[in-house]
């Protein structure tokens, strides 16, 4: 009998669970991994090879059409990896196969554009025009830019060509990414860092699983000691790749500049704000094995990997990790599954854990590595409280006389101060004096932000903006409806009238809004032309500032209230990082925290200074509950186009809960944000034992229940967010 149609199946970027079957014509090659172009319904598209078929299909299956010849194959890792974490998240695997598809180009053979150059040829006539083109011609340049540059025009260019006396040479546009050199000068570590950078390198000459928490103070050098672990990996292998990932906003062009001072080279960069043509050539040098640093937000984890010898989570605890959107996705947890399917060794670095991580150390299954001091004369901050309900501000005004008089004696020794409030915009909340309505957006549950700078009403949370109106939209009354507590721009105008003669700025998103104007900003604040900095969140991260000696956090509460799981770990880590930034260089740095709640125990042990007390006591509450890390949590939202639809679909789906031994299900509730854009929200949240694997449960459950289009629901394996 002659062999029937071989057949292979094929994976789709699409919101489906499993590959398709499809034929290979006679001659074609697409073994497991390729890239191909295979008919779905009337369209065509681009999937990954997943298996050969060895049953023969019964069924008439379509034919692929096409390989894509220039990809290299996907790697067998990545497959596997793709297939785990779809089942860990509870998304189809075509859905993460798609964020690892994220630049179709990339395909393709890179872009090459002509260039011309001359050949050494002289040319029989001999032109001063053409004298001028020849003498700038010894670099390859467009016709355009030789023309220019030779100032004739683009005619004489031509006939050179023509003539023979300029060639076309070809260029790549996306050229691979150069070297880097372990070899380079690194810094003199201190025993601590030595001790900790030795352990790494053993991990990573292992070649095999190995993780380690990095757990240093601010300032301690975490990122000099991972720099060894990088490369020793760079040395042990010539065709090592690793990746550091890094919170989005902290990836900055003093990160890159680090790594290049370190390794000679920039590293590949890949985060959401990169164009289409630079993902183009990252991915493609990743998947081609090339590109030997990646320094990635967390989508970099989905790149195609050839040889992935280390991974680093930098900041292991920032929340930034969670994917809230589309697939729903930790990054630290699915880099510890990446770096296990890839025999690999992982560093998660921070200087204030998540308890995750702390109970996984203490537990042995990662090696715990501690920094306790800064190098050289660098001292941590002091930690004050102020405590409001005692010395309160005056009517109207947000920072106490403890923190006005500290930014005074700052001023006058020609210190910075940095004060961190976590709030965009002027005030929080617009409320009407005349009827006490609230402003809210449209669609969603949530109060407007006022923001002076731009005079606009704006839903931070779905980016709704109106223009502020002058009566009040419920009662009608004039002049009637007022901001309520401060933001950044509210406390702008108070510190410029408290601290006459300062030089003040503000530092959030809505003040720089592009890579560059953070950079000059930063540049101002390292250079002393600003005296007080005025931020957000993202003056947490990272930067450092030698003459800043003050921080203030004006308002500590704010992260405790609401109450989820984390508000305190969150709120203990958050100021920790802020309170970091003061006293970097040879000035001792204070923090002055202004809090109403200074007997909570994130902001008293915060204040004493006491990390492991805070643990302990935070482990405990977790622990009494069984909630992480000594269980699993899992989240499922349900959102419908109405409120009667939202209940009627929630008590079904309520009722179809699996029973399992060691699950209980809280719920139906209505989300914190009940209505978001439009969508009516309902919760229920999945408490488990840690020997359950409660990925499969809420798969299993999601499954009993047939709902209808209009009703959607999302599975959210260990939340972060519980609106
Ligand atoms: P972390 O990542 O723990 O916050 P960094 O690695 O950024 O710390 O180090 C903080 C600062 O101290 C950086 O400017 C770094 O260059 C410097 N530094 C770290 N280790 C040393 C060392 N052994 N000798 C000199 N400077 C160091």
């Amino acid at each position: 009998m002659p062999p029937g149609p071989r057949i292979v199946s094929v994976l789709l970027p699409q919101p489906l669970p499993e590959p398709f079957d499809y034929e290979l014509p006679e001659g074609m090659n697409a073994p497991p991994g390729s890239f191909v172009v295979v008919p779905l319904g009337p369209r065509e598209m681009i999937g990954v090879v997943w298996a050969e078929r060895s049953v023969p299909s019964n069924r008439k299956l379509k034919a692929v059409a096409e390989v894509i010849a220039p990809a290299p194959p996907m790697p067998p890792a990545m497959r596997t990896f793709i297939e785990r974490a779809a089942k860990y998240v509870c998304a189809p695997a075509g859905n993460l196969l798609a964020m690892s598809m994220r630049s179709r180009e990339a395909l393709e053979e890179p872009p090459v554009e002509l260039l011309v150059i001359a050949s050494g040829e002289t040319p029989e006539r001999m032109t001063p025009a053409r004298e001028k083109v020849l003498a700038e011609a010894g670099a390859p340049l467009s016709s355009a830019d030789l023309a220019r540059a030779a100032g004739v025009s683009s005619g004489v260019v031509k006939a050179l060509l023509d003539a023979g006396a300029l060639m076309q040479v070809e260029r790549s546009l996306d050229p691979p990414f150069e070297e880097p050199d372990p070899e380079r000068p690194a810094r003199d570590l201190t025993e601590e860092q030595k001790a900790a950078a030795d352990v790494l390198k053993a991990h990573v000459s292992e070649r095999a699983y190995k993780a380690a928490l990095l757990d240093g103070v601010t300032g301690s050098g975490k990122t000099e000691v991972y720099f060894e672990a990088i490369a020793q990996a760079l040395r042990d292998d010539p065709e090592a790749q690793v990746l550091v990932l890094l919170p989005e906003i902290a990836l900055t062009q003093a990160v890159t500049s680090r790594f290049e001072e370190r390794f000679g080279v920039v590293p590949a960069e890949w985060h959401s704000a990169a164009g289409s043509k630079a993902r183009r050539r990252v991915w493609r040098e990743v998947a081609a094995g090339r590109a030997r640093i990646v320094v990635g937000a967390r989508s970099a984890l989905f790149l195609p990997y050839r040889n992935l010898r280390l991974i680093i989570v930098d900041e292991e605890h920032d929340a930034s990790y969670k994917q809230e959107e589309g697939v729903i996705y930790h990054a630290r947890d699915l880099a510890v599954m990446r770096a296990h399917i890839e025999s690999c060794a992982i560093v998660l670095a921070s200087a204030t854990p998540s308890l995750e991580t702390l109970a996984n150390a203490s537990s042995g299954k990662y090696t715990h590595l501690r920094l306790s001091a800064r190098p050289g004369v660098s001292r941590l901050p002091e930690i004050a409280l102020a405590d409001l309900r005692e010395q309160p501000p005056e009517t109207g005004r947000w920072i106490a006389p403890q923190l006005a008089k500290a930014i005074e004696e700052t001023l006058a020794a020609k210190e910075q101060a940095l004060l961190f409030l976590n709030r965009r915009g002027y005030a929080p909340l617009v409320l009407c004096r005349a009827c006490g309505e609230r402003l809210k957006a449209p669609d969603t549950d949530s109060w407007l932000t006022e923001h002076r700078y731009s005079g606009m009403l704006i839903c931070h949370l779905t980016g709704f903006t109106m223009q502020k109106p002058l009566a009040c939209p419920h009662c009608g009354a004039k002049g009637s409806l007022t901001g309520v507590s401060p933001g950044v721009e509210r406390l702008a105008e108070e510190v410029h009238t408290r601290f006459k003669g300062a030089r003040v700025e503000v530092l959030s998103s809505d003040t720089v809004t592009s890579p560059d104007s953070l950079r000059e900003l930063i540049a101002r604040m390292e250079g002393g032309a600003i005296d007080i900095l005025i931020g957000t969140q993202i003056v947490a991260k990272g930067h450092n500032f030698p003459a800043l000696t003050l921080v203030g956090v004006v308002d500590a509460d704010a992260g405790l209230r609401g109450g989820d799981l984390r508000a305190g770990e969150r709120t203990f880590q958050l100021l920790l990082q802020v309170a970091g930034r003061a006293g970097r260089a040879d000035k001792p740095g204070r923090a002055i925290i202004q809090t109403y709640a200074p007997e909570s125990p994130a902001i008293s042990l915060l204040a004493a200074g006491d990390r492991d007390a805070f643990i302990e006591h935070e482990m405990e509450q977790r622990r009494q509950v069984g909630f992480p890390p000594f269980g699993r949590l899992g989240a499922v939202i349900l959102a419908a186009g109405s409120s009667e639809q939202a209940n009627e679909w929630a008590a079904a789906f309520g009722s179809a809960a699996p029973n399992a031994a060691g699950v209980e299900v809280w719920g139906p509730a209505p989300a914190p944000i009940a209505v978001l854009r439009g969508r009516h929200r309902r919760r229920f949240l999945v408490r488990s034992d840690r020997n359950v694997d409660l990925s499969a449960y809420l798969s299993a459950w999601k499954e009993r229940v047939k709902l209808p289009p209009s009703v959607r629901v999302a599975l959210d394996v260990e939340p972060y967010s519980f609106m």
